[in-house]
């Protein structure tokens, strides 16, 4: 089978099953849409899809076979044993995720696109993959400079697209896991809880859990806050947060017009967090 076709049936299963999980045993309460979400989640992210496809995949490819055939990238640098090489690029290419999520939210033209992302009020598995098609045409000249300064080859980059689609789906999934499983989970990867913090309208908690995989890049930029309760967080973007802000023509050209003050509601108010809700320790995940 090809990977393309591993990847697919793989990420394909994890979606159905986390859909019905998120039924059964939900996270966070209160999120009355159901399948017309999953509905325009699905339609919008067809068009992040196409870009992917037609844009990204292409660019990518190039770029691997580029680097490959003439020995660029930093995994090069040093001879290392495959395995290792293999394990470092990994590693690269997920550090290098983290950076490009964070200039997402700190550079106001990329905050434009990724913005749409974060306005889904029902976070959960159909929110994974819906992205402003701009923010995937903009994301291949990101990917053509990640791989090639990485030097990443193809086995390592399909095992690494794996991992990222797979852990995309996981921790944006509204799934309910037991605090002491999640905990230990989340030791090695980035968990819904986690993942929930950063879709929160408080902005200080939107500019923190920029880890895609692994979690240990945010604990590494003392961006990592996981002592907020999920039963505390309002999803969303303020300013964009009325049912009206949702809808697919209006997310479709939400990056071109106007931007309002992200994050005052629309009847004024910054939303802020009252420190007693919050757990002692930052890098103590809360129930
Ligand atoms: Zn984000």
């Amino acid at each position: 089978m090809s990977g393309i076709l591993v990847v697919s049936s793989v990420v394909g299963g994890l979606f159905l099953l986390l859909l019905v999980l998120e039924r059964r045993r939900p996270l966070r309460s209160g999120l009355h849409s159901v399948i017309p979400e999953v509905l325009l989640n699905l339609l919008f992210s067809a068009l992040a899809f196409a870009t992917a496809a037609g844009v990204v995949r292409p660019a990518v490819t190039t770029s691997i076979h580029w680097a490959a055939r003439e020995g660029f990238g930093l995994v090069h640098l040093v001879p290392l044993p495959a395995p290792l090489r293999g394990a470092l690029a990994f590693l690269c290419m997920d550090l290098t995720f983290y950076y490009w999520h964070r200039l997402n939210h700190q550079v106001p033209v990329l905050w434009r696109f990724h913005n749409v992302h974060h306005v889904d009020p029902a976070l959960g598995v159909s929110t994974s993959f819906r992205f402003h098609f701009g923010e995937v045409a903009l994301s291949a000249l990101f990917r053509i400079a990640q791989v090639t300064a990485i030097g990443v080859g193809f086995r390592t980059y399909a095992i690494y697209e794996l991992a990222f689609q797979a852990n995309t789906l996981f921790h944006h999934s509204n799934v309910r896991l037991p605090i002491r499983l999640e905990r230990l989970l989340n030791r090695v990867l980035v968990t819904p809880r986690m993942h929930g913090i950063h879709h929160s309208q408080v902005r200080e908690e939107d500019l923190s859990n920029y880890s895609v995989v692994v979690p240990w890049w945010d604990r590494l930029h003392r961006t990592l806050r996981l002592n907020v309760p999920q039963s505390r967080i309002a999803i969303g973007i303020p300013a964009y947060s009325q049912p009206e802000d949702n809808r697919f023509w209006q997310l479709f050209w939400m990056p071109f017009r106007k931007q309002r003050d992200y994050w005052l509601r629309p009847g004024g108010g910054a939303v802020e967090r009252d420190p007693a809700q919050r757990g002692p320790d930052p890098t103590r995940l809360e129930e």
